[in-house]
């Protein structure tokens, strides 16, 4: 088989909410359909992805360079030499050729994005969903037929945002079958900020269901202040209180915050993520949070486990970022703590789709070969005008 064609499309998210430091209401995203010579129905066999939330696209080095790259390879370099289909990490290999170390956030959205449409590929080859794929490639065959799933949501909306409408969508989520969620934090005064707090966790079973997200907000001293204040709420954790690479901040909260600390969405490969836990000095007290499509994808969040199993770190405490279907088939094929989900946010690109259902914080996983973008029409309507008339 062969990749016939590579299309990427950069759009808007329609986000308009703030966290602590970034206005996401002109935040972008980059789809990506891979074509190939394959036939399902008559119909050429594509896969879908997309750069999954909170950062801009990445179209320019996916048109300059990847997508090209691709095409010019010889077709059978990129597959499987026992099954004849195309392999996802023969083509990450591939597409690195001629790529310096290091300045990874540069490809690493592109190449992640790309290899969560091939993996669609493979799985829409295989008729099965994408992470029953995963798991017989990388987990003996192990996954999790339904995984423990948070809200990511309690953005700041601007001047109309009240603590009552904080407290409306929280109760939507818990309504909906969730019974934690995460809330953005470190954007308004503190005891404003505080106060939000306290509404939130009035309608929770207790702190320990909620999440705080500061969104890197903090340098060391604010770091250290605002997580004294937050201990006594014993919360789930605190997330990206300061710059994702400001190891020695996160190791004086590690030192003098009681509780769980988190990071990882803005961490982009293995070595990344390693040096973070490394010289983070979490004493095991970490939930790191790799996004795939933003990392490489699939074959290097399978070799960031490799590096938080070497730290202590256990697969209960590694929860990927992004509320989408790409993160919630990661979640399942390697058994981790906890699925993220944006149920009424990100316009088209939030939700699960029509497969997945939530009780009692639990979600199930879709049953559509490969990742199931099919069963999120209003996504799907996106993706599928990228191949319009193709052939
Ligand atoms: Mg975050």
């Amino acid at each position: 088989m062969r990749i016939v064609n590579v299309i990427e499309k950069t759009v808007p998210v329609h986000a308009p909410f703030r966290n602590s430091l970034v206005d996401l209401s002109a935040m972008t995203t980059t789809l990506v359909a891979v074509v190939t010579d394959r036939l399902r129905d008559g119909k050429p066999l594509i896969g879908y992805a997309f750069s999954s939330f909170g950062r801009y696209g990445c179209g320019g080095p996916l048109r300059e360079r990847f997508i090209p790259r691709l095409l010019a390879a010889p077709p059978d370099t990129l597959l499987d030499a026992a099954t004849g289909i195309l392999s996802p990490e023969k083509t990450l290999a591939c597409l690195m050729h001629n790529e310096k170390k290091g300045g990874h956030a540069e490809r690493s959205m592109a190449l992640g994005t790309l290899e969560l449409a091939l993996w669609d590929v493979v799985g829409k080859i295989l008729d099965q969903p994408l992470y029953r794929v995963l798991a017989d490639r990388y987990n003996d065959g192990r996954a999790s037929e339904k995984v423990p799933c948070y809200v990511g949501g309690g953005f700041y909306a601007g001047p109309a945002d009240s603590d009552a409408m904080l407290q409306d969508e929280v109760r939507r989520y818990l309504d909906a079958g969730y019974v934690r969620v995460k809330i953005k934090a470190a954007g308004l005064p503190l005891a404003h900020d505080l106060r939000r707090i306290e509404a939130v966790i009035a309608l929770l079973k207790s702190g320990s269901h909620l999440a705080l997200d500061l969104s890197c907000a903090f340098g060391s001293e604010q770091a250290l202040a605002f997580a004294k204040e937050v201990a006594p709420y014993q919360l789930w954790w605190i997330e990206e209180p300061c710059d994702p690479l400001d190891f020695e901040t996160y190791g004086l909260l590690a030192r003098s915050y009681p509780g769980l600390l988190a990071g990882g969405e803005n961490l982009f490969c293995a070595k990344e993520v390693d040096n973070f836990l490394r010289y983070g000095g979490f004493a095991g007290r970490i939930v790191v949070q790799p996004d795939p499509p933003l990392s490489y994808g699939v074959g290097e969040f399978a070799r960031i486990l490799e590096v938080t199993g070497n730290h202590g770190v256990p697969r209960s405490q590694v929860l990927p970022h992004g509320g989408n279907l790409m993160s919630l088939h990661v979640a399942a094929a390697f058994e981790l703590g906890s699925a993220e989900s944006y149920p009424d946010l990100f316009a088209e690109f939030g939700g699960f789709g029509s497969q997945v259902s939530v009780e009692d914080g639990m979600v199930n996983l879709p049953q559509a070969p490969g990742i199931g973008f099919e069963t999120q029409p209003a996504l799907f309507k996106l993706m599928s005008q990228l191949t319009r008339g193709w052939p």
